[in-house]
């Protein structure tokens, strides 16, 4: 071993892995686990669905073999309620509304109407944005500025916070699709306790 080389091996014992690479090291799983807090979960519950969209990234149209059950999807929410208490839960699909035990589901998670309410429309809105890394972020700017507490929201906060996301919406989509919107999104706080 030459003198260089002894310089560069004592070189590499000291510097921290990441002078060591051109890109620094992903986390190892236990570091993962430490700081992995889930802020959003997206659930494709069924890959049945009605439509056939062209632009569809699972080719959607009938139920995938071993779709899970009923009591295995619950098994599932319990899951997520452990790792993630305070986390927004989309459930997607497909269509997750050809799922017959829909209500099953959404009732054994959520316990509040106003905080389902919310959460619907949360998912409604990144749904009709159409990407919801980006949709996120407006959602809950739109939200504090209107006075939404997620975790006890009031029917006229949730009303204000409705109106500022169809003002957004306007600047992409139809009056007639917006008002659809507003109105859908609307019913639910207005049927919620
Ligand atoms: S899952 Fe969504 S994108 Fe795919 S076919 Fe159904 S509605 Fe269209």
């Amino acid at each position: 071993m030459t003198q260089n080389d002894n310089q560069q091996a004592e070189w590499h014992a000291q510097a921290p892995v990441e002078e060591q690479t051109a890109h620094p090291r992903p986390p190892s799983r236990e570091e993962g686990k430490k700081d992995f807090v889930p802020y959003l979960i997206s659930w494709n519950l069924t890959q049945r669905c009605n439509l056939r969209c062209k632009h569809c990234y699972i080719n959607a149209s009938t139920a995938m073999p071993g779709e899970l059950s009923t009591d295995e999807a619950l098994r599932v929410l319990d899951g997520i309620a452990e790792v993630g208490p305070g986390a927004l839960l989309i459930l997607s699909g497909g269509e997750p509304l050809l799922r017959p035990d829909l209500d099953v589901l959404v009732a054994g998670d959520v316990d509040d109407a106003l905080v389902s309410a919310t959460d619907r429309i949360i998912a409604d809105f990144c749904k009709e944005f159409g990407d919801v890394e980006t949709a996120m972020p407006i959602v809950k700017h739109q939200f504090t500025k209107a006075g939404v507490d997620v975790k006890e929201p009031t029917k006229d906060a949730l009303l204000r916070a409705l109106h500022a996301l169809a003002e957004i919406e306007h600047g992409y989509k139809s009056d007639e699709r917006v008002s659809e919107n507003l109105t859908r999104r609307s019913g639910w706080v207005r049927k919620a306790n």
